[in-house]
C-alpha cells in the first residue's frame, strides 16, 4: 500500500470520530449531532462550512490555486433502525439504532481527507466534501439535489465510496455501468367483503386472494423479465384479520422490486400493476395499488466510463494493481448516490470492509465498519483529487 506517511498519522483521529459517531447513531433527517461534529471538525481544518441543506447536510468547500475545475466527494451520514448487537466500548447509546452499513466510517474517512488536503493537499481548483443525511430509503441526496446542491456547489464531477463486506482488506472494487440496482417499493391493498368464517360464500375473502397475489408476483421475474436481466420481486408483509372466526374486508401487502435497467424497473411496475388487476379482478374485488408511497424510488446506479478510470488510477496507485478489482459483481442493493450520478458524471466505488464472518454484513446488529481501512479510504479521497485538479 502506498499511503503518505502524513495520512497514516491522521489514523487515530479518525478512528475516534468514527468511533464517536458509531456510538451516537442518528437516523434520516434528523443527523444533528453528527452534522455538528463533522461541521466543528470542518471548521478547525480552515474549509468553509455550509449547513442546512435537506435539514441536516453539511458541504465543506475547499479552493487553491486559479483553477475552474472542481470535484465533489460524498458520504452519507444516517444510521438504520436497528438495534445494535454487539458488546465493544463504543456499542451504539441510542435505543434501536445503529450505524449497521458502516456510514460512520464513510463519514471519518472524508473528514480525515478533508484534513489531510487542508493542510498539505497539492492541487488547483475546488474540492466539495458533501455529508449528506438520509440515504437509507429517504433518498437524502435527491433532496439535497431538490434544494440546490449543484447550483450552490457546481462540481463538475461526483464520487462516492461505499463499504463492502467481503471485499478483502487493502482491495477496492469498481466498474464502468451499473454498480447498484434501482430500488422501489410497492403497496397493493385488496379490498372484498368481510364475512363470519363459517360462511365465506356471503363475503369476499382477501386472504386467499392475496396468497395467490403473492405467488403470482412470483412469476414476474422467472415468467415476463429476460432472463438475461437480473431482477427481484419480494413481498416483505402481508397486513390482514385480527381474529380467528372473520374474514377481513382488505388485505394489504408491501414489498421491494429492484433491477438494472430502466426498461426492466418499467416492466416490474407494469407487471405488478397488471397482475394486482387481475387476481383481484378474478377473485371479484379491487386492488389499489401505490408505488413508492412513503419514499422516492432510486435510480440504478451508474458510473461515467471517464470517472470510472479515474477512480481506478486513483485506487491503483493507493492499494496496488493486484488489489483493484475492475469487474465486480453488481449488487441488488440500492443507492441514492444514483440521484448524483444523473446530474453529473461520477463514479462510485466499494472499499473492502473485509470478511463477513460473524455478522459483519451490511445492515446486520452485529456489523461494524473496520477501522483498518479508514487510513486506505482517506489517501483513495486524496489521491483521487490530486489526480483530478492536477497542480
Ligand atoms: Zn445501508
Ligand atoms: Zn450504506
Amino acid at each position: 500500500m502506498n499511503i503518505a506517511p502524513e495520512i497514516l498519522a491522521l489514523h487515530a483521529d479518525m478512528r475516534h470520530w468514527r468511533r464517536q459517531l458509531h456510538q451516537y447513531p442518528e437516523t434520516a433527517f434528523e443527523e444533528t449531532a453528527t452534522a455538528q461534529l463533522i461541521a466543528e471538525q470542518l471548521q478547525q481544518m480552515g474549509i468553509e462550512v455550509h449547513r442546512g441543506m435537506a435539514k441536516t447536510g453539511v458541504v465543506g468547500v475547499l479552493r487553491r490555486g486559479n483553477s475552474t475545475h472542481s470535484i465533489a466527494l460524498r458520504a452519507d451520514m444516517d444510521a438504520l433502525f436497528i438495534q445494535e448487537q454487539n458488546h465493544f466500548a463504543h456499542v451504539s447509546c441510542h435505543h434501536g439504532k445503529m450505524h449497521a452499513c458502516g456510514h460512520d466510517g464513510h463519514c471519518a474517512m472524508l473528514l480525515g481527507a478533508a484534513h489531510y488536503l487542508a493542510q498539505y493537499g497539492c492541487f488547483d481548483g475546488t474540492v466539495y466534501f458533501i455529508f449528506q443525511p438520509a440515504e437509507e430509503a429517504r433518498a437524502g441526496a435527491h433532496q439535497m439535489i431538490q434544494e440546490g446542491l449543484f447550483e450552490q456547489f457546481p462540481a463538475q464531477q461526483v464520487f462516492g465510496m461505499h463499504n463492502f463486506p467481503d471485499v478483502p482488506v487493502g482491495h477496492f472494487a469498481v466498474k464502468t455501468g451499473a454498480m447498484m440496482a434501482s430500488f422501489d417499493c410497492f403497496e397493493i391493498t385488496l379490498n372484498g367483503q368481510a364475512t363470519h368464517a363459517a360462511m365465506p360464500h356471503l363475503g369476499q375473502d382477501v386472504l386467499v386472494a392475496a396468497a395467490h397475489l403473492v405467488t403470482q408476483l412470483q412469476t414476474i421475474v422467472s415468467r415476463r423479465i429476460n432472463p438475461a436481466d437480473p431482477a427481484v420481486v419480494s413481498v416483505t408483509q402481508i397486513h390482514a384479520g385480527n381474529t380467528w372466526n372473520a374474514l377481513p374486508d382488505s388485505a394489504v401487502l408491501r414489498g421491494t422490486y429492484r433491477s438494472f435497467k430502466d426498461s426492466v424497473r418499467t416492466q416490474l411496475e407494469q407487471s405488478i400493476q397488471h397482475l394486482s388487476r387481475t387476481v383481484a379482478d378474478s377473485f371479484n374485488m379491487a386492488a389499489d395499488i401505490r408505488f413508492n408511497p412513503k419514499n422516492v424510488g432510486y435510480p440504478v446506479t451508474v458510473n461515467t466510463p471517464n470517472e470510472t478510470a479515474s477512480a481506478i488510477r486513483a485506487a491503483t496507485a493507493v492499494a496496488g494493481s493486484d488489489c483493484v478489482n475492475t469487474n465486480p459483481t453488481p449488487s441488488m442493493g440500492a443507492e441514492d448516490f444514483a440521484f448524483m450520478l444523473q446530474q453529473k458524471p461520477g463514479c462510485y466505488l466499494w472499499i473492502g470492509n473485509g470478511s463477513s464472518d460473524g455478522g459483519c454484513l451490511l445492515h446486520n446488529p452485529n456489523y461494524d465498519f473496520n477501522d483498518d481501512i479508514l487510513s486506505l479510504g482517506a489517501a483513495y479521497w486524496v489521491k483521487l483529487v490530486e489526480n483530478e485538479l492536477l497542480c
